[in-house]
């Protein structure tokens, strides 16, 4: 039995995530459930998975949880119980799918302890790449992305020797606004960025896709992962979603991983490499799918793009300072505060006044992290 422990099980990808583990319950079995708020959900699933140890990070209520549950197990709250349930508990695998920067310090803790990382939480990557990727080599921890497309290039490089790559393609949806004028992103609604054309997912990567910095994060993530320049990391819209990325090769051959859009692909690898298990969940019939399209990004359009691109150029804290700034300005604009364009324009400001640093240490980062959201906050609009 493979044990599992999941941040953010309650979440898109945690949800998925359960999903498989409920497919194959001689397979795998769940160590740790954790949520931010929502226990109702919570209490459901550790019915269902009886896991050893619950955390929820709203300590109110983790108090009401620990009321309702009478079953033999360990309900601890906050982020010092969640790094207490990581240090403690025993389990092979951590699917890592909080949303946002506090995914990183128990990520962090989970590596120390040499454990596989399924790797959802992109903001870990893009805060603090280059200390996580050290601490993994250092820890011999191995990463295996979840994101479809860091999977779809995992998957295109088994067998493969770096130094034969020429590039690698991250395709992108181009998210709902693909078709639409850039004067008319200015008013576009809540409602109308969390409408994505393929993928069901959270808010928050929702509105990402919508502003196309989800494109830039993975970006910066695959330059992490797969240890390569910005010059080798291409981006191509391929509206349909069936190639989740391509990998080009010295010799001109390009390899590309495909199937309909269904996170419990990636999750399940991510569990079950190098092995695959047989599953269902998605038939991907070719002669249902029609005509697979390709066109250039438009950056004009889409400046969040380019903002990830000179955040990695620059280095240090930039990236740091680009995902904090996002993080507050997508918050605000789920709660109507802002508008649609100004996430871009709140973003900006972060990046043009935030004083660049190095981000070898985890206090430079999380300092640098505090530092921007305060600084996002108190932007009069
Ligand atoms: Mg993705």
């Amino acid at each position: 039995m493979k044990k599992i422990a999941i941040l953010g099980s309650t979440g898109s990808i945690g949800v998925n995530t359960l999903n498989v583990i409920r497919t194959f319950p001689k397979v795998f079995d769940v160590e740790i459930l954790c949520t931010n708020t929502n226990i109702d959900l919570l209490e459901k699933q550790i019915d269902e998975f009886e896991p050893n140890y619950a955390v929820v990070n709203d300590k109110e209520l983790c108090k009401e949880l620990q009321d309702r549950v009478s079953k033999k197990i360990c309900i601890l709250c906050g982020q010092d119980g969640m790094i207490e349930a990581i240090q403690n508990a025993d389990y092979d695998v951590l699917v890592a799918a909080m949303v946002g920067f506090s995914g990183l310090i128990p990520t962090i803790e989970s590596i120390k302890r040499s454990k596989r990382i399924g790797l959802a939480n992109k903001e870990t990557l893009v805060a603090a790449g280059e200390l996580v990727i050290e601490l993994a080599r250092k820890y011999q921890s191995e990463i295996i992305p979840i994101d479809s497309e860091h999977s779809a290039i995992f998957q295109c490089l088994v067998g493969e020797k770096s130094e034969n790559i020429e590039k690698i393609i991250l395709t992108a949806s181009g998210g709902p606004f693909l078709n639409t004028p850039i004067e008319k992103l200015a008013n576009v609604s809540v409602e109308e960025a969390l409408k994505h054309p393929k993928w069901d997912m959270g808010n928050k990567i929702t509105i990402d896709s919508a502003t196309m910095i989800n494109k830039g994060l993975e970006v910066i993530e695959a330059h992490y992962l797969f240890n390569l320049p910005l010059s080798k990391i291409d981006i191509v819209i391929h509206p349909q979603s069936v190639i989740h990325s391509m990998v080009k090769f010295y010799d001109g051959s390009v390899k590309a991983q495909l199937s309909l859009p269904d996170m419990r692909i990636p999750i399940q690898y991510a569990l079950t490499y190098p092995d695959r298990l047989p599953s269902d969940f998605v038939q991907t019939d070719f002669t249902q799918v029609g005509s697979l399209t390709f066109f250039k990004p438009d950056r004009n359009k889409f400046e969040c793009l380019q903002f990830a691109y000179d955040a990695l150029q620059e280095g240090g804290l930039k990236p740091c300072i680009m995902n904090a700034a996002n993080e507050i300005a997508v918050n605000k604009f789920l709660k109507k505060e802002i508008k649609f364009n100004q996430i871009t324009y709140l973003i900006k400001e972060a990046l043009n006044k935030i004083e660049n640093g190095s981000a070898s240490d985890l206090e430079q980062i999380l300092q640098c992290d505090c530092k921007t959201r305060e600084f996002v906050n108190n932007i009069k609009i």
